[in-house]
């Protein structure tokens, strides 16, 4: 699939050309999000495990991967479980004027009265329970005291740690009434990600999912994040493998079965150049044009993939390509 050209016909079949339908940057462009006021970090109870960086405060990314079996796949999809349930919680309180901060602890009391512990919370100098990427931010946004706006989006990255696993999720909400070039770019980056998860096979190469993904983005006009992608995950936050969503064609290392990983990409609608603000980790764009991302932790099966961040009946299946 060729990335579309501002003069083609659109691709959502309406007869009007891309640019003056969902690639129409005049409705796409949104004022920059400032970085706001960051409140003290919330208390976790005694009783909750913490995760070891957070005692010793010391992160590693090791290069093994992580292969569940019969006893710690179990242990893994229960920690998906309640990221998703967490995720799913915390979405409902997305709503014009509700600040950021606000959203954070929503977040924080859904994990804890899960028996949680928010693995952002501490995890190299991270002070908030999950990560909040408004508009323009492509990822890692500091929750803080700005309300969420009517037509912002808002992702919201939930990691949450329990039975000595951590389960990774993430999805991008519509905050109020949103212009439809930016819904699509928000449907779109979900449906890239279903499409991504759909291409793993045991014994194909990883870069089946970036040959899956990017192609898919460039029809609709949008780009893929090159610098930021999935990693492994289980017992340890961030391992390996590195899981690229853009096309990396030495990327020839298998999919093995048990091996558990994110798949999350981040798409963008205008430039692709970004920029670490001030406070050390959001991530904005150059320009003022939204990104979206979505994410799942996935475990390779004999045959595909199983989707572990689902809450109770949600399909772990991926749709079928
Ligand atoms: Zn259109």
């Amino acid at each position: 699939m060729e990335r579309i050209r501002s003069n083609s016909p659109c691709w959502c079949g309406a007869k009007t050309k891309y640019k003056r339908c969902h690639g129409d940057r005049r409705l796409l462009q949104r004022d920059r999000v400032e970085i706001g006021v960051v409140s003290p970090p919330r208390e976790v109870p005694d009783h909750i495990t913490r995760p070891d960086y957070v005692t010793t405060g010391a992160v590693g990314t090791p290069r093994t991967f992580q292969i569940q079996d019969d006893t710690s796949l179990p242990r893994l999809r229960h920690a998906c479980r309640v990221a998703a349930e967490v995720l799913e919680e915390t979405g409902r309180a997305v709503a014009p004027g509700v600040t950021t901060d606000e959203i954070d602890a929503v977040a924080h009391a859904a994990y804890l009265s899960r028996g949680a512990y928010p693995s952002d919370l501490h995890y190299n100098g991270f002070t908030k329970s999950v990560c909040t990427s408004v508009n323009g931010v492509i990822c890692h946004g500091i929750p803080d005291d700005r309300p969420l706006e009517d037509g912002d989006i808002v992702n919201i990255d939930v990691t949450a740690y329990i039975d000595g696993m951590h389960g990774d999720t993430s999805a991008t909400f519509l905050v109020g009434d949103v212009d439809e070039p930016t819904r699509a770019l928000v449907e779109t980056t979900r449906e890239a990600m279903l499409v991504g998860i759909a291409a793993i096979r045991p014994g194909e190469p990883l870069k089946r999912i970036g040959e899956a993904i990017e192609p898919f983005a460039r029809s609709r006009g949008f780009t893929v994040v090159r610098q930021y992608g999935g990693h492994g995950i289980g017992e340890t936050f961030h391992a390996a493998p590195h899981i690229n969503h853009h096309i990396d064609r030495s990327d020839d290392q298998p999919f093995l079965p048990g091996m558990s990983f994110t798949v999350e990409p981040m798409l963008l609608s205008g430039n692709t150049t970004f920029t670490q603000q001030p406070d050390g980790w959001t991530e904005h764009i150059d320009d003022a044009m939204p990104s979206a991302q979505f994410e799942h932790t996935v475990v390779v099966t004999d045959t595909g993939a199983e989707i572990l961040t689902v809450i109770a009946g949600e399909s772990a299946s991926p749709p079928a390509v």
